[in-house]
């Protein structure tokens, strides 16, 4: 299922599926702060991408929450992996919706600095890191859609949701900007 709304001349596409399929310049990865691989988006990112992702991430050595680094792709049909971290969630007073917004706009700005056209983001933090959905969702959507509009290599940036529960919660935060669906 895909769903695809224009911002200007970019589009934002709302797709549920699997990340690691996805044909994008770059594809963004649910990373923790030690960059060492886990379960989730990370696990999935690492085993089908090879063992280049990870000799790459054990160079660089570690990322801080709130910030990304970009790798190689492996075997992914991408141009590169952004590693993410996003916060893990301690109730919300912890500054967790900054550091969620600053870990987009740093996959943004790399994004740009490589001048890629495309990127696709799973959903950051709502998972193991239990950031909840609706407000992670607001958060995502709304930092993507404020850089899709402010001059930037990128023509299209894709949410890849695990399932159609998070596929509805994403939509209605789209819907909540106002766009035109396509
Ligand atoms: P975090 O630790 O940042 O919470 P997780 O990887 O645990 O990251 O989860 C982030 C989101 O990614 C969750 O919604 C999870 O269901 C989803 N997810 C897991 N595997 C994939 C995949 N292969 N493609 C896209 N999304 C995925």
């Amino acid at each position: 299922m895909e769903t695809e709304f224009t911002i200007g001349d970019r589009r934002l596409r709302l797709l549920l599926g699997d990340i690691t399929e996805v044909h994008a310049d770059a594809i963004v990865n649910a990373a923790n702060a030690h960059l060492a691989g886990g379960g989730g988006v990370d696990g999935a990112i690492h085993r089908a991408g090879g063992p280049e992702i990870m000799e790459e991430c054990r160079q660089i050595g570690g990322c801080p929450t709130g910030s990304a680094v970009a790798t190689g792709a492996g075997r992914l049909p991408a141009k590169a992996v952004i590693h993410a971290v996003a916060p893990r969630w301690r109730g919300g007073a912890a500054g967790e919706a900054r550091l969620l917004s600053d870990a987009y706009r740093r996959c943004l700005q790399l994004a740009d600095e490589m001048k890629l056209a495309s990127i696709a983001f799973p959903s950051l933090g709502t998972g193991a890191y239990g950031y909840p959905v609706a407000e992670a969702a607001g958060i995502a959507v709304r930092t993507v859609a404020d850089h899709l509009a402010s001059g930037t290599s990128l023509r299209l940036a894709i949410f890849v949701l695990f399932s159609s529960r998070d596929l509805s919660v994403y939509a209605e935060e789209v819907g909540r900007l106002g766009t035109s669906a396509a």
